[in-house]
């Protein structure tokens, strides 16, 4: 009998193969930053670092999903532009040769550039949105990061796909041993059926499911590592107006959605940071988490309590930061913030 095929399948497949190559890839040259930490790292102008492995892994994945759909955009967080100024040419050299040896073939530096900047498309219809490396500070401390890849289609994601090299997929609160990266874990989801957690050697899967928490007090609140990136302070008083005492659980990336998936934590705040408190949330930085987080059952909004909006272009230019839960306690979360805002 022939088997039932879901919505997006190919893409899916498609996609998961480019992510496995760029996990492997990400792998490889965190454990070389083991023992040189500084090489291979560019800043860019937003003072944001990127490293070889952002750009080796763009490259696989764009090269990968425009072999396999030469007709969709592709949205991504890099582009060529600071690879190819002359003081980074041992940068791009340490860039080719990653995907070189990824690839198992010559590429040369051309064809580099040229992938990576494949993700130069814009938003409209149906069309991909990449971040290489999501959580590039946490990679660079050795520690958690993502790489995401979502297809959206008409302001709506369809497909999200999370690989979370460090993240393990028998259990999330132990890292990954640098010497295993089959270890790993990925987060997928179709829209409409479902979400589930594959182990990065795609031996192994099961059905993603979030935690069925609904009392304030027990609440598990995973947010980002980077100060900068959320407001820490805030989040603590909210978790003290629950009466909750708990530590959150501090994660790069967008880990941090597959872990409330999982059930391993029961909300994702990201109020933004004072230090920035005008920055709008990037499309690449959300769109495959939050598809996860909602077809694992959760619920995912700003933190008014608006849905995310995916058709204003690259940024979440008509939401506010982020609030992400197992849905049972989300009225009473966006209820909390909504009162610290008018402190
Ligand atoms: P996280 O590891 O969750 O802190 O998220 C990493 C992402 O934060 C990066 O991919 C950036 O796109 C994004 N980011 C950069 N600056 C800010 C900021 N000021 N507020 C919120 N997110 C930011
Ligand atoms: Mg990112």
């Amino acid at each position: 009998m022939k088997k039932n095929r879901g919505c997006f399948e190919e893409e899916k497949n498609v996609g998961l193969e480019a992510l496995i190559k760029a996990a492997f890839l990400c792998h490889r040259v965190q454990k070389e930053m083991l023992g040189s930490r500084k090489k291979g790292i560019v800043e860019k102008t937003d003072r944001s670092p990127a490293t070889v492995a952002d750009y080796g892994a763009q490259a696989i994945i764009c090269r990968i999903l425009n072999d396999a759909f030469p007709n969709d955009p592709i949205v991504a967080e890099e582009n060529s532009s600071l690879l190819i100024r002359p003081e980074n040419q041992p940068l791009l050299e340490l860039t080719v040769n990653s995907v070189e040896q990824t690839l198992g073939r010559k590429v040369g530096r051309q064809a580099v550039c040229d992938w990576i900047d494949l993700g130069s498309g814009q938003p409209d219809g149906r069309f991909w949105t990449l971040d290489p490396i999501d959580g590039t500070k946490g990679f660079l401390r050795l520690d958690q990061y993502a790489i995401a890849l979502a297809l959206i289609v008409e302001h709506k994601v369809q497909l999200g796909l999370l690989a979370c090299p460090n993240l393990s997929f028998h259990s999330p609160v132990a890292s990954c041993p640098m010497d295993n990266p089959e270890a790993g874990s990925l987060s997928v989801a179709v829209a409409g059926e479902g979400a589930y957690l594959i182990s990065l050697d795609r031996r192994q899967s099961l059905p993603l499911r979030v935690s069925s928490i609904s009392d304030p007090r027990q609440v598990r609140l995973v947010e980002s590592f980077e100060p900068s990136h959320t407001d820490h302070q805030t989040q603590q008083r909210i978790l003290q107006g629950f009466e909750n005492s708990l530590s959150p659980i501090r994660m790069d990336g967008q880990t941090k959605y597959s872990l409330l998936a999982r059930g391993e934590a029961d909300l994702y705040l990201r109020l933004p940071s004072p230090e920035s408190s005008g920055y709008r949330e990037k499309i690449w930085d959300h769109a495959a988490g939050s598809l996860i987080v909602e077809e694992a059952g959760g619920v995912v909004s700003d933190i008014h309590g608006q849905r995310l909006d995916f058709g204003r272009g690259k940024e979440l230019s008509a939401n506010q930061g982020i609030a992400a839960s197992n849905g049972k306690i989300h009225q009473a979360v966006i209820e909390a913030i909504q009162r610290q805002l008018q402190l």
